[in-house]
């Protein structure tokens, strides 16, 4: 059993305790909070310089994109972005494991406890068998040729299947409105059952999806219709928002929104990646438009970020936001255990077992 005690207690369930006390037994569960250190032992007590809050959860990563750290050049916007990461496949397998190992232990480091990570592949399935973390996988789909939507559901369902039977919770997934035609959308809903929570899918990270709904040309009209992509993908839709009907209004975490406005805002969860945005398009949301109890944080990849650090994500949000450190805090534990169903992480409630984050000045140390 331990009593850890800082400067400040953030429990996120209930407001921030100065110099409270963390009960919190061998295994990291909770076992209560005192309000103040005189209601412990004093031989007990750990009395650390700073606060502590629950572990964190990365509410969007690409884990299998690990190798390819460094190979997108910045602020070169998410075409070229997207073609950089057709290479991911010309590196040995051996390289690609050995930097998916790396990355979950910067994670473990850095205070993350669990991720919402995307899928194209099973490269993952060996390191997040050894349960390290826990992983909510999102098996990604797209599709822009009309004929191949059928054989591109049977792979994500052969990949869904590999991770579920390790035990692992996942779901098949939309990667994009513009990269996904409404037949796949439907095949992608039609497939969500009683094991899934939510889908998740990227949202208006770049001013060229709005283009494309919204006006039919721009960037990316240009470039889908030179790859022959099928013009049901923006026939029917005038806003990026509108796939979130085919889904079947199913609660979904959307990704990005660095070019949503006011009124795209739904009754979903949000998750932004800053440094990402800033990594490609040099961009940011709005933070002002999101419920602040809905949104969450994520890391992306490495392709598009140099670290995995949600600690860093939140000091680019504190510094374009409003937010106060109790908010942010919230956005990168509590929201995100709630979103992707992790209901033993997010609060230092009594029973869960969350992690414990110390946070002094802006550096992270795990405890727990
Ligand atoms: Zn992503």
């Amino acid at each position: 059993m331990r009593f850890l005690s800082a400067d400040w207690i953030y429990p996120l369930h209930i407001s921030p305790i100065k110099e409270g006390v963390l009960q919190v037994s061998d295994e990291g569960k909770i076992i209560n909070i005192f309000e103040n250190r005189s209601e412990v032992p004093s031989d007990k007590l750990e009395i650390f310089e700073g606060l502590l809050c629950p572990g964190f959860v990365n509410a969007h990563c690409h884990l299998e994109l690990s190798h390819l750290k460094g190979i997108a050049e910045k602020g070169k916007g998410i075409l070229d972005f997207i073609s950089r990461v057709k290479k991911r496949d010309n590196f040995k397998n051996e390289e690609i494991q050995n930097s998916i190992i790396q990355a979950e232990e910067q994670m473990i480091k850095n205070g993350i406890v669990a991720v919402g990570d995307i899928c194209n592949t099973t490269d993952t399935l060996l390191q997040k068998q050894k349960g390290n973390l826990l992983y909510y996988n999102f098996i990604e789909t797209f599709q822009i040729n009309d004929k191949k939507i059928k054989e591109t559901l049977i792979a994500a369902k052969v990949i869904r299947n590999e991770f579920r039977n390790s035990g692992m919770k996942a779901t098949i997934v939309p990667h994009s409105p513009y990269s996904v035609p409404p037949k796949l959308m439907e095949g992608i809903s039609n497939f969500f059952d009683n094991k899934d929570d939510l889908f998740t899918i990227h949202m208006q990270e770049t001013s060229e999806e709005n283009q494309l709904f919204e006006n039919n040309k721009g960037d990316f009209y240009n470039w889908l219709n030179k790859i022959n992509a099928s013009s049901e993908i923006w026939k029917n839709r005038n806003n990026s928002t509108d796939v979130l009907k085919e889904l079947g209004r199913k609660h979904t975490l959307l990704v990005h929104n660095t070019f949503s406005k006011k009124e795209d805002i739904t009754d979903n969860y949000y998750c932004t990646c800053p440094k990402a945005n800033l990594y490609i398009e040099n961009s940011l949301p709005d933070y002002s438009i999101f419920d602040r109890d809905k949104l969450c944080v994520g890391t992306d990849s490495l392709a598009s970020n140099d670290s995995f650090s949600i600690l860093e994500e939140l000091l680019i949000i504190q510094k374009n936001s409003d937010f106060d450190l109790n908010t942010l805090l919230k956005i990168s534990s509590k929201n995100g255990a709630i979103a992707l169903g992790f209901k033993n992480l997010g609060t230092f409630e009594k029973g869960k077992i969350p992690g414990v984050n110390l946070i002094k000045n802006i550096n992270i140390t795990k405890i727990l």
